[in-house]
């Protein structure tokens, strides 16, 4: 596919595009709303596939504001109102700022913020309250990576932040865990049955196999060698591009493919998009690209010498341990008297 190979020669680093300004208005508000799904491969949803929002009528009854075909403004009652099989009650967060076109909006950095995907991914786990309050400080999400959009609901906010969450999941775990147990756990965040990859893993025939799933990276694998230890990376590496390049329904497209790198195998991508959202992506992918799947001699190994970022203050080291977590003994010290 066209697409495919021109992301190959994509350096993660060149996908700048996801920094830049973000808005954030003065006035949000929630409604109970009828979401459409939409099949559409569009990023963009079309007008009359907007939300319905039911409001309050001054004499106290509710009506779902709806668009014709036209785009046109219906108004129905709420006991008229009835949901059709493929629409979703949800609760749509729109921003109702005055005229936003005059006043000076207030704006900030996404890109600056080192840790906003672990920020985002804990924001998709709380409640509503939290993310709508998010949404108030910082601006929408960037479902829709449009800087002047208008509405997200709370349920796609959460939607799209349990694709980034189990992205960083499987990259934590291919970066802290190996064999079985890294099977196991690759197995439980892309929810295939418990035991499938390990069943694949030596049937150079089915396409799970660490085997097979190189060659498809463009790995030639010798006839007779081993690879011991690889496979499981390779299956989990492959399950993190399958999470970062999910068909994520009206959202921001991201590309991840896993290339050669001459004696090895790397994730990498490219993003084009602004906003936190892809923000959080962006810094994703370009974590997820440490880890490269080096060739040594008849087997692959992850290389855990590529730089991480440090979990106490975020900054980027070059670890001397596998397990490492910490940029250095002041990191070290501070994290265990913090019980961490
Ligand atoms: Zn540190």
């Amino acid at each position: 596919m066209e697409s495919g190979t021109r992301a190959a020669r994509t350096k993660v680093t060149e996908a700048s595009l996801a920094s830049g300004f973000w808005l954030v208005g003065e006035r949000y508000v929630v409604h109970d709303a009828i979401d459409r799904i939409s099949s559409a491969s569009d990023a963009w949803l079309p007008l009359s596939g907007q939300p319905s929002r039911k409001v309050q009528r001054r004499d106290g009854s509710w009506v779902w504001i709806e668009r014709d075909w036209r785009g046109q403004p219906l108004s129905i009652p709420d006991e008229d109102r009835k949901v059709l099989p493929v629409e979703a009650r949800v609760r749509l967060i729109v921003d109702e700022t005055p005229d936003p076109r005059t006043r000076r909006p207030t704006v900030w950095t996404p890109g600056e913020r080192s840790d906003l995907a672990d920020e985002l991914v804990r924001l998709g786990r709380g409640d509503e309250e939290a993310i709508v309050g998010w949404v108030r400080e910082h601006g929408f999400v960037g479902v829709r990576a449009n800087p002047r959009e208008w509405f997200e609901s709370v349920e796609e906010i959460r939607h799209a932040l349990s694709w980034l969450g189990q992205a960083r999941d499987l990259m934590v775990a291919i970066r802290d865990l190996h064999g079985e147990a890294l099977r196991r756990e690759t197995e439980r965040l892309i929810g295939l049955p418990a035991g499938e990859l390990t069943e694949v893993k030596n049937d150079p025939d089915q396409p799970m196999s660490g085997q097979a799933l190189a060659s498809r990276f463009g790995i030639a694998v010798p006839d007779g060698e081993r690879w011991p230890s690889a496979g499981p990376y390779v299956q989990a590496l492959d399950g993190l591009r399958g999470a970062l390049q999910a068909p994520l329904y009206r959202l921001l497209r991201v590309q991840a493919t896993i290339a050669p790198t001459g004696d090895g195998m790397r994730l990498q991508g490219a993003i084009v998009a602004q906003g936190p959202l892809a923000t959080a992506f962006f810094q994703t992918l370009n974590e997820a690209s440490w880890p490269a799947i080096t060739w040594a001699g008849s087997m692959l190994r992850l290389d855990w010498h590529a730089p991480r970022r440090c979990q106490r203050c975020g900054n980027v080291f070059r670890p001397r341990r596998r397990d490492q977590k910490w940029c250095g003994e002041r990191c070290r010290w501070a994290a265990s008297k913090a019980g961490s």
